[in-house]
């Protein structure tokens, strides 16, 4: 019997794991454990140890982080950095400590350099300083990585990787300072509708970005933790080719919400990065059969949960 503890699972990722692992992707020698961070502080070692003699896991799927959206990172690099170092040092020591089998941690696409060569692919983590606006989150997650070589090379433990891109869906922080461009993007538009005002986009609307529905990224990080045996990095992407402009995003929200006023782009704000386009090649040629879900649809969905969820959702 497998024991799967999944820290950050009461997130987005997380409970998106949880929904597929409970229903088509369940397997009876499987247990999973999904934890959030009011069950174990994993900034404390002593908490996180006792978390570990308790659940005493076989796999971890390790997604707990402070996560923001740009405007939230451009305030607090030290604090992104310091904490997140310290989850993630804790959660491998701990996961070495108890002979722990295998561990999938979670980069993002974010933490690439802002200078580059477009695609992105695997190879590229440490080939240059991410981009100023978030480089304490982004130098935090690159350490993983140091710390999964690490512990191959001393140890031959098997910890490794994935990086997904921008992931939105049920359960995301819809907060509208703190939350992603989507999930922020869907509650201004449902406000705006509400309200009969029109719904304001911070920036111009150019910038290009992937979008990786939390269910797909789910049934791929299933897919991770039970078949993908390297230490490398692995990028969970929707293809290149499916990248969109937030002035896409934000007519796929409009269209979902049946918000019809106007929507004015405030080119005063920040637009981050113009792109950071990254390549899927590598889990393709994994898991070849993988569909994704379409974004109009997924969008569709993630709409209506809101919708539905708008006394709890985190906002
Ligand atoms: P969420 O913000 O939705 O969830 C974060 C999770 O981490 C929550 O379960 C939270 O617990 C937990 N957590 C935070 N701090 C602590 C702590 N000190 N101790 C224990 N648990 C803690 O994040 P996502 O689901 O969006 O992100 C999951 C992973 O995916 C992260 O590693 C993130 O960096 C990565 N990622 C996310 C992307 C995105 O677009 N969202 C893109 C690429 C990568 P609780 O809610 O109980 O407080």
């Amino acid at each position: 019997m497998k024991t799967i503890l999944v820290t950050g699972g009461t997130g987005l990722v997380g409970s998106a794991i949880r929904q597929v692992v409970e229903t088509t992707e369940k397997k009876d020698d499987e247990q999973w454990v999904f934890i959030g961070s009011k069950d174990c502080d994993l900034e404390n070692v002593e908490e996180t140890r006792k978390l570990f003699e308790s659940v005493k896991p076989t796999h971890v799927i390790h997604l707990a982080a402070m996560v923001g959206g740009l405007f939230h990172n451009l305030a607090h690099n030290l604090k992104f950095f310091r904490k997140n170092m310290a989850i993630n040092d804790n959660v491998l020591a701990l996961c070495h400590e108890f002979d722990v089998v295998k561990c999938v941690s979670c980069l993002s696409t974010c933490i690439f350099p802002d200078k580059t060569t477009y695609p992105i692919d695997e190879t590229m983590v440490h080939l240059g300083p991410p981009h100023d606006s978030n480089f304490g989150y982004s130098y935090a997650k690159r350490m993983i990585d140091v710390l999964n070589k690490g512990y191959a090379q001393e140890h031959g433990r098997k910890y490794t990787s994935v990086i997904p891109c921008n992931v939105f869906g049920p359960h995301d922080n819809y907060n509208l300072q703190a939350g992603h461009v989507l999930p922020a993007l869907i509650h201004k538009a449902f406000v705006a509708k509400r309200d009969n005002t029109s719904l304001e986009v911070f920036g111009s609307g150019k910038p290009l970005r992937q979008f990786i529905y939390s269910m797909d990224l789910a049934r791929l990080f299933v897919r991770v933790v039970r078949e993908y045996e390297d230490v490398e990095p692995l990028i969970l992407s929707v293809g290149e080719s499916d990248e969109v402009s937030i002035r896409d995003a934000v007519s796929a929200v409009v269209k979902a919400i049946e918000f019809t006023g106007n929507v004015e782009y405030d080119t005063s704000k920040a637009d981050g990065q113009f792109k950071k386009t990254a390549s899927n090649e590598k889990l393709l040629k994994l898991f070849p059969d993988f569909k994704f879900t379409p974004f109009e649809q997924a969008i569709q969905e993630s709409v209506q949960w809101f919708v539905e969820n708008y006394e709890t959702a985190r906002k």
